[in-house]
């Protein structure tokens, strides 16, 4: 799943290798598949988006939007985004393809569930969308200890730290992938509710977002997804299907897997407290 430092580092990517690419050609829902999102119909893509250069791209939480011409695209959840020089064949099977005029290609398909969509600028009304743009940004400064504790409140007390932080788009970017190890170095068990977190606990939490986010994001994302050009990121998840039934890094215990709330959890019984 495309999260925060994922998105962070696609977009980065983009920005390097795609910028001022012509669009000559697109191929929309080459591949039908039932959870494959679009804007509007994407049979209009091609007309939408044929001759326009691509311009930059920047992340919203976890949601890549590029630039093309007066129009935008827009990557999120399980969307796969692979950038293909030219002499390199993209994959048969594939959701949406932009084919530059120098003959490279840019991909997106979907394993699970994605986005991938293409508007007139200011056109898409997605409440997601809109959300993750207008909310502040995980890692910058306008993402604060103040504004974190203040997400703390009596319409939240009774939520685990898992519905707290990663359901709900409270705090876009931070979904149940990178919320594993962000708990854990927190030291911090997902089912703990928010209602129960002192002052200082808040704060331990809270600097764990920042830094397990940061490291992620620096490292080029977590080993368990892949940049653009399909290489799993640098950075080593603590807690995730790579890691299940191993000895915690920290105290030994075997790192557990558990099914809650509609995805897996991951946690070490050692380390992590209710
Ligand atoms: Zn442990």
């Amino acid at each position: 799943m495309i999260e925060l430092p994922e998105a962070s580092v696609l977009a980065k990517q983009i920005n390097e290798s795609v910028v001022g690419k012509k669009i000559k050609n697109v191929i929309a829902v080459q591949t039908p598949h039932k959870l494959a999102w679009y804007f509007g119909d994407p049979q209009e893509y091609k007309s939408l988006l044929t001759g326009k250069v691509i311009g930059g791209a920047t992340s919203y939480g976890g949601q890549v939007e590029i630039t093309a011409g007066k129009a935008k695209l827009l990557f999120s959840d399980g969307v796969n985004l692979r950038y293909y020089n030219k002499g390199e064949k993209p994959p048969d099977k594939h959701q949406l393809l932009l084919e530059f005029d120098d003959g490279s290609s840019m991909v997106g398909w979907v394993q699970m569930y994605g986005g991938l969509s293409a508007f007139p600028e200011g056109e898409n009304d997605n409440k997601y969308y809109l959300i993750a743009k207008e909310k502040p940004s995980l890692l910058s400064n306008d993402f604060d200890e103040e504004y974190f504790k203040s997400l703390f409140d009596e319409g939240t007390a009774k939520l685990s730290l898992k519905a707290f932080l990663a359901t709900e788009q409270r705090i876009p970017g931070l979904g149940n992938g990178v919320l594993q190890d962000i708990l854990f170095n927190a030291k911090m068990h997902p089912k703990k509710k928010a209602g129960t977190l002192s002052a200082d606990n808040q704060q331990v939490l809270f600097d764990s977002i920042k830094n397990t986010l940061s490291e992620m994001t620096v490292k080029g994302g977590r080993d368990t997804e892949n940049d653009l050009s399909g290489k799993p990121g640098s950075y080593k998840t603590k807690l995730s299907k790579n890691t299940v039934g191993q000895p915690c890094p920290t105290c030994s215990a075997l790192i557990k897997k558990e099914a809650y709330l509609g995805g897996s959890i991951y946690y070490c019984a050692g380390c992590q407290r209710l």
